[in-house]
């Protein structure tokens, strides 16, 4: 029976690597971290009695994280994969950026992953053993105007998994990050054109499903995947 948390749960992202998390493990145990949004994970976890719930975390508060894991330590007993999800943008040029913009973006996409895996590592290394995997965003590696907060951050979860990898690989964990491109959820909303020229710039010539995210996500935290640490896997269509 392996453990999952999974932030920002109710999101298009988050939701369907839960969703694929609770079919493809059937004895897995699957918390759901959430804010403000709550329906479609809540909907989730009566899906699945039992096996998923929801509990509230703020990925930017360190004692959300430590009341989180003490609360999965106690009714599990470990947690085996990380999933570091939460996230978003607000974008704008960076001579007009007021500093709460920029530092809003760091601490939602960027210190809550330092949060998370500060928290999580805990009991993964008195298992020995665990799976963190930090969603990151194309952004990272492609750096467009009006978004230096996003991409600065996202570039950071890049180098983040990197360096953390190659501390903690002797102890059993890997620690890896996938770089989606466009995807469609909430965040993507766009009016048609725009939609389709950002269409004609995927060399596969659509967009990303959540669902083709969650299976890059779910292979980094499976077994299959027991000799990758420290990789950055795009999901992009083709983009870079
Ligand atoms: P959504 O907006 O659908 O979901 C984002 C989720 O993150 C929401 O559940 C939101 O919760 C949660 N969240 C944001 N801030 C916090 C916080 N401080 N504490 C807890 N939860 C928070 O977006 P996606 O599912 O598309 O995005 C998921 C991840 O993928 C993000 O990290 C995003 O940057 C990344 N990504 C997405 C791409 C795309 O094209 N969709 C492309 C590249 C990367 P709440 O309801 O409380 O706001």
């Amino acid at each position: 029976m392996r453990t999952f948390l999974i932030t920002g749960a109710n999101g298009g992202l988050g939701h369907a690597i839960a969703t694929q998390a609770l079919q493809t493990e059937p004895d897995s145990r699957v918390f759901l971290g959430v804010r403000r949004g709550r329906e479609r994970a809540e909907a989730l976890a009566e899906r699945f009695p039992g096996r998923c719930s929801c509990i509230p975390l703020d990925v930017t508060r360190l004692a959300e994280w430590e009341a989180m894991v003490s609360r999965i330590v106690s009714e599990c007993g470990r947690l085996d994969v990380l999933v570091n999800n939460a996230g978003g943008h607000d974008d704008g040029l960076l001579a007009m950026m007021p500093p709460e913009k920029w530092s809003q973006v760091i601490q939602t996409n960027l210190d809550s992953v330092f949060y998370g895996c500060r928290a999580c590592l805990s009991p993964m290394v008195t298992q020995r053993s665990g799976r963190i995997v930090n969603v990151s965003s194309l952004s990272a590696l492609l750096a467009p105007p009006g978004q230096t907060n996003y991409a600065a951050a996202k570039a950071g979860v890049v180098a983040l998994t990197q360096s953390l990898s190659k501390e903690v690989a002797r102890l059993g964990i890997t620690v890896n990050s996938v770089c989606p491109g466009y995807i469609e959820t909430d965040v993507l909303a766009m009016a048609a054109a725009a939609r389709q020229e950002t269409i004609s710039r995927i060399p596969m010539r659509r967009l990303g499903r959540p669902e083709e995210v969650a299976m890059a996500v779910l292979f980094l935290a499976s077994p299959a995947a027991s000799y990758i640490t420290g990789a950055i896997l795009k999901v992009d269509g083709g983009i870079l």
